[in-house]
């Protein structure tokens, strides 16, 4: 059986591995291309997008593909709505294995909002110190009065980054008690935070609840999905179910 795996993320890497050890599947790994040293991968790597739902139409079909597992970050909405699309377009299966986000917890300072333009805004007009762990950093230049601290794999691409801005190259996973040194090094006031869900990444937040912070966290997407999966293993037993368009209507 032909997998193709979109990834970009542990959960899909984790799967890789999984389907790696086993002879009955074929697995192709997607990603993006927004890393430019990705972690090497136990099978077939495929890396750029597939120009948009027909691109993915035609990739599936030129492919053989049997199955679509989209493992793809929560914030990634693009991509799983074209893979939604696309994957009833060629008639074939798709599962969607879905993170599940972090809860609050009693002693969280938590502000929810719905975009990273609202959370830019949130910050007020007081000047803070603020760490950021996302990518769209260009909104926060609408409020040049704070000092940034941003996290992030690779430089950013956008242009208008706010001018007081200071970047540190940092691939995940972090540890709690080095989290709590840098807020406090870096006299950290607010973070601003997507839901990513997972352990890779939550050590800022147990950090930001340890040191009493605020974090202004940016709701999910609405992200389309195929039958939902909650990990790697659950992806595998689908695939069990699943029969090969090939073998359709035989
Ligand atoms: P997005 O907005 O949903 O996707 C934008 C476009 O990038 C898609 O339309 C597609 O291009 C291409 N693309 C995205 N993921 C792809 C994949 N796995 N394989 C092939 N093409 C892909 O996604 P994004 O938010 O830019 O995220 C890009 C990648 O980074 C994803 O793979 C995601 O899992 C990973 N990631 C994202 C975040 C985040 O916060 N957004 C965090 C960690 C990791 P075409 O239309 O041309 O096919």
């Amino acid at each position: 059986m032909r997998v193709l795996i979109l990834g970009g993320t542990t959960e899909a890497s984790a799967l890789a591995r999984l389907l790696a050890d086993e002879s009955r599947f074929e697995t192709t790994l997607s990603l993006a291309g927004r890393t430019s040293a990705p972690r090497a991968q136990p099978v077939a790597t495929r890396v750029g997008g597939f120009g948009g739902i027909d691109g993915q139409v035609r990739y599936l079909r030129d492919h053989g593909i049997d199955a679509v597992i989209d493992a793809t970050h929560p914030y990634a909405a693009q991509i799983s709505a074209h893979a939604v699309a696309a994957s009833a377009e060629a008639g074939v299966a798709l599962a969607s294995l879905v993170r599940a986000p972090w809860q609050r917890q009693e002693d969280d300072r938590w502000q929810e909002v719905a975009s990273t333009r609202d959370a830019a805004v949130l910050l007020g007009d007081a000047p803070r110190r603020v760490f950021l762990s996302l990518e769209d950093l260009h909104l926060f230049a609408t409020a040049p009065q704070h000092h940034y601290i941003a996290r992030l794999i690779e430089p950013p691409q956008q242009a208008g980054l706010p001018t007081d801005l200071v970047l540190l190259r940092q691939r995940g996973p972090f540890d709690l008690e080095a989290e709590r040194r840098l807020l406090v090094d870096e006299r950290i006031e607010v973070i601003v935070s997507k839901n990513s869900g997972g352990d890779a990444t939550y050590p800022k937040i147990a950090a930001a609840r340890a040191l009493a912070l605020p974090v202004v966290m940016i709701a999910r997407p609405d992200k389309p999905t195929g039958h939902v999966v909650t990990s790697a293993e659950a992806a595998v037993d689908w695939l069990a179910h699943v029969r090969s368009p090939s073998r359709r209507g035989v």
